[in-house]
Order: C-alpha cells, then sequence, then structure tokens
C-alpha cells in the first residue's frame, strides 16, 4: 500500500494534489444549497487547466483505457451547466476525502541526507599522539583530520551518524559534543552516534599518565566542537534524497593478528607470566606461526545517498581493519580512513567542494584483532602512505564494483534506539595487585615484564575505581540495513555474530562509538589470553560481549518490526 501511494505521489507530485484538492472544494461549495443561494458570484473558481485535467485523466488513473477516459471527460463537461464547475463523481470525493491523509503522509513521507566533513586538524601544536606505550609528538599534520556527519531524515526520524579521525574518544567529551549538537540542530543526542576511526596518528584526546601522553585542553576543545559543528552542518545540508546500500567482498585487507606460536614464540606478559596461549602479532620467524585465533570479516559495507537528480550526496562505508599505519614519525595522519574518503569522491565523480560537497566516510567495523599485516606472506616495508592508499584504493574500488547495482529507494523506513547497559568492570586479583604496586613501586623499568609499570597502574586504577559501567548501546535501521554500535576495540567475532543473528537483511557494527572501554574479547578469546585480554587492555567484565550482543540483537529486533 504504502508503495502504491508513493508512486501515486511520485507521478502527481504534493502541489498538484493540493491543487485538486482547493479546485473540488470549490467545486463542491459552488454546487452546495448555500452557494446556489448566494449566487454565481460567490462561486467564481479557477478552470481546471489543461494540463491537470489530461493528467488527472491520464496518469492518475492508467487501468481506464483512453476512449473511456475521453468519454469521462467529455461527459463531465457536457453535464456541467457551469463550464467553470466540474461535477464530483464519487471517485474524486474518495480522493477528497483521503487527501488530509495523503498529503500528511507525503510530507512524513519525504526522505532527506545532509551531509558535512568538518576540518579537525589541530590548530595549535605541538600535540601528543595516541596509539602506541610512548609518548609522541606531532608538530605538523600530513593530511588533514575531519569531522564527517551523515544526517538522514525521514519525515519520522532524524538522526546523525558521525566519524571522526581520531584513535578513540571517552564518552564524556563525546557526552558534551552531542549535548552541543543537540542545541544547535534539531537531532536529541541520542540520536547522534559518534565514533572514532581508530587512526594511530591522531591527537590523544584523553591523558594517559602510565605512558606519558597528555591530552591538549585546546585540542579537546577543538575536538568538542569540530563533532557538534559537523552535525549542525549537515542537517543545513538536508535536502531531498534517495538512499541505497550494498556489501562488496575485500578479504586480501584483513588478517586476525592473534596467533596460536611454537612454544618457543611465547612471551611474558606484563604481570611476569608466560601462560598466554595466543600471541598478538607474534614474529614471522620460519615454524613458529601454527593457525590464528579467530576469523577475519571480509565485508566491505556501505550506504549511499544521492539527491534526487543523482549527485552523490556520501557515502559511508564500513570494514573491519584496525588501521593500515605506515605514517612517518612527527604528523598527524587519517591514516586510510582519509585517503578511503578522498578516493571515493573521485570514483563518484562527486563535487568536493561548491556549497554542498560530497562526503566520503568509512567507519570502522569490529577490528579489535584484525590487523593489515599478512603473517605468512610477509611483504617487504614499503614507503610511507604507500599501503594506506593501496587499502584505500581497492576499498574505493569493491564499493564501486558493487556500486551499479544498488537499488535507490526514495523512502526507507529510519529508526533508532540507545539503550545504556551496566557492566561489571573487571578487577585484579589479590595477586595481580600486589605485583603491580611491586612494579609501580621500583625505581626503574629494569628488570621487570615488558610494559610492566603501564599495567600495573592501570591495574591498580581499576582497583580503587567504580564497580560498574554506563555504557552506550545504539541500533539504527535504515529499511533493510541495521548498524549497531558498541563502544570498544571489538573482536570480530562478535560482528559476525550480530551480522548472523540480525533479524535485517544486512547489518554491520560500527565500533569505537559513543566512548571507549579497551578491547572487547569473546569469552573464548579470554582464556586464550594475550594482549587484548589483558587487565587493562580490557576493562569490561569476561562476558560482556555477549550481553552487548544480545541487547543489540533486541534493539534489531524492536527496530525490525
Ligand atoms: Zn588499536
Amino acid at each position: 500500500m504504502r508503495g502504491v501511494r508513493r508512486t501515486m505521489l511520485g507521478e502527481l507530485g504534493i502541489q498538484d494534489l493540493m491543487q485538486q484538492a482547493a479546485i473540488y472544494a470549490q467545486t463542491a461549495l459552488c454546487k452546495s444549497k448555500w452557494a446556489r443561494l448566494a449566487g454565481p458570484k460567490r462561486c467564481a473558481i479557477r478552470p481546471i487547466p489543461p494540463f491537470f485535467a489530461r493528467r488527472a485523466g491520464e496518469k492518475r488513473f492508467p487501468h481506464i483505457g483512453l476512449r473511456k477516459r475521453r468519454r469521462w471527460l467529455s461527459s463531465s463537461q457536457s453535464s456541467n451547466p457551469n463550464p467553470h464547475m466540474k461535477p464530483i463523481r464519487p471517485l474524486l470525493c474518495l480522493l477528497l476525502l483521503s487527501l488530509p491523509a495523503l498529503t500528511s503522509q507525503a510530507a512524513e513521507k519525504a526522505f532527506r541526507a545532509g551531509a558535512s566533513a568538518v576540518d579537525i586538524t589541530p590548530a595549535k601544536w605541538p600535540v601528543s599522539l595516541v596509539g602506541s606505550f610512548s609518548d609522541r609528538q606531532a608538530t605538523k599534520a600530513w593530511d588533514p583530520l575531519h569531522a564527517r556527519a551523515l544526517v538522514l531524515d525521514n519525515g519520522e526520524t532524524r538522526l546523525a551518524i558521525v566519524v571522526v579521525d581520531n584513535c578513540l574518544i571517552k564518552r564524556p567529551l563525546l557526552d558534551e559534543a552531542k549535548r552541543r549538537a543537540a542545541q544547535r540542530a534539531s537531532i536529541p543526542a541520542d540520536r547522534i552516534l559518534v565514533s572514532a576511526t581508530h587512526t594511530h596518528s591522531a591527537p590523544a584526546s584523553k591523558t594517559w599518565s602510565a605512558i606519558g601522553t597528555k591530552a591538549s585542553p585546546e585540542y579537546l576543545e577543538q575536538l568538542t566542537e569540530g563533532i557538534a559543528d559537523s552535525v549542525k552542518r549537515a542537517e543545513a545540508n538536508l535536502e531531498p534524497a534517495r538512499i541505497g546500500f550494498g556489501a562488496a567482498y575485500l578479504p586480501q585487507h584483513v588478517f586476525n593478528r592473534r596467533w596460536h606460536v611454537a612454544p618457543k614464540a611465547k612471551r611474558m606478559n606484563p604481570f611476569g607470566r608466560t601462560d598466554d596461549i595466543v600471541v598478538m602479532n607474534p614474529s614471522r620467524s620460519k615454524g613458529l606461526l601454527r593457525i590464528p585465533a579467530g576469523p577475519t570479516d571480509p565485508d566491505l559495507s556501505f550506504v549511499s545517498v544521492q539527491a534526487k537528480d543523482g549527485r552523490p550526496i556520501a557515502l559511508l562505508a564500513n570494514y573491519s581493519l584496525h588501521y593500515v599505519g605506515g605514517v612517518p614519525a612527527g604528523g598527524v595522519s587519517a591514516d586510510y580512513f582519509g585517503e578511503f574518503a578522498r578516493q571515493i569522491a573521485r570514483r563518484l565523480n562527486a563535487p568536493i567542494d561548491g556549497r554542498k560537497p560530497f562526503v566520503g566516510i568509512m567507519s570502522n567495523g569490529t577490528s579489535g584483532d584484525i590487523n593489515n599485516i599478512n603473517f605468512f606472506d610477509p611483504k617487504p616495508r614499503k614507503d610511507p602512505f604507500v599501503q594506506i592508499k593501496n587499502v584505500a584504493s581497492d576499498c574505493a574500488d569493491a564499493v564501486i564494483r558493487q556500486h551499479e547495482f544498488i537499488e535507490f529507494k526514495d523512502w526507507v523506513p529510519l529508526k533508532m534506539q540507545q539503550r545504556e547497559l551496566t557492566l561489571k568492570l573487571r578487577k585484579p586479583t589479590p595477586d595481580v595487585l600486589a605485583n603491580a604496586r611491586k612494579f609501580q613501586a621500583a625505581p626503574s623499568d629494569k628488570g621487570l615484564p615488558p610494559r610492566a609499570k603501564a599495567y600495573a597502574d592501570w591495574a591498580i586504577r581499576l582497583h580503587e575505581g567504580p564497580a560498574t559501567e554506563d555504557i552506550i548501546l545504539q541500533a539504527i535501521r535504515i529499511g533493510d540495513l541495521g548498524i549497531t554500535s558498541i563502544p570498544c576495540e571489538t573482536f570480530v567475532e562478535i560482528g559476525l555474530d550480530i551480522k548472523a543473528r540480525s533479524p535485517l537483511h544486512h547489518t554491520f557494527t560500527i565500533e569505537l562509538a559513543n566512548g571507549h572501554y579497551g578491547y572487547l574479547p569473546t569469552p573464548r578469546q579470554h582464556r586464550l589470553g594475550g594482549y587484548e585480554t589483558w587487565l587493562g587492555s580490557c576493562t569490561l567484565e569476561i562476558n560482556a560481549s555477549e550481553k552487548i550482543a544480545d541487547t543489540l540483537l533486541a534493539m534489531l529486533a524492536d527496530l525490525a518490526k
């Protein structure tokens, strides 16, 4: 029924229907007893324009044969004593009665989209970078950083998805950015999803005292404003649009980085133990590798939004790859996420300047244990940015290959749900705590396990910190597509599980959204141990992934109704 109404409205247009309503309302008035008594002057109405009569007869009722239509039109005219008056036929009466519903539905059913990219390259240098176990300073930008926003509105729901060129952003900053955005735009904070791409070459958005990285207060303000501004600008760019989604198969750039290895490849962890079953980024020396500890997700999912004339507005992609790297020291970079945005704009011949420039967006999928290192077939180290360009180019090509098959829709159901989930925070055992205090008190790193002091600091903080954490989970439905968000460096199995169990046709997860709570392994991966499961790398309770996935699937089930 919805499809039929949309087709009718698409052919006739709201203005035509309104015009027809006005004409027939006046006609009805003229035919009324009161009008006849009032005399002909009160009934001066405009004649129906010939084009409208043609459309009303030919397009509106195509099932009526041409001869019949002509007869119908001529009989209507001949039986009318006043040539300016048209008789009200039962069918038209029906139309008149249903018009208020039709027109209000048409207004509701208009689908609109707007996008923006706000430059968030640091205005003040130097800045501390995040993404490694030592403080690194940057004094310049190799390429710009952006907060990229896409606002969608189907007349019933308005929502924003913002993807930010940063490694990870804590919830308080994002809450503040959403609060400002909600103040300036007509989008409530719980209809705004903000995620970090996870480029490891971005300014620190929090202070890591254990590592010596200090966030710049000026940059934190710039980041907060940039995110809020991107939502406002994307909303200001809203225009009638159509939307479609697709997915490409791109397995060659994703590798599970956790491996079962030969006993001699095992390493001591920061707690002084060597009982981890798997190793992250193991040595690629011959004979050491056994099998990866988990799968990969080769899907490159994307949502494409176009103006009614076919001009690309935005393309939001999602790929489960941690980042690429190969960025020289001393500068910030948006990694392959920024390069993809530039390359997809070129592939789509999209305007990148002007009043409403195209915005390409690459969001991070579930890539907590996935990287771009081919362990079994190692390649020599490339020059800076070469691999970033390779991966971005392959992603853009893969999207373009599928793009021609997209079924664009003029209107789709658009729904969003946000829930807060309270999860327990992990606490160190008495043994781990005692060791942590010992490592922390040591005068230097000498003789300690690798990174012992950093992990000792995190263990003590967890011990002294709160017992629980409230995390934000969001689920979005765009037609048959589902998007879920998780505020962690999420293991790929979790994304695959949500995809497999989702009630919607296709689903992808945006990780590092609405906060950051460390890695999110599954209980099985916790048992295997390794870097991502260490207390400090991972702060949420051991079965957090199951609670998160079950909650998101319940939300998707609600949205699918
Ligand atoms: Zn990372």
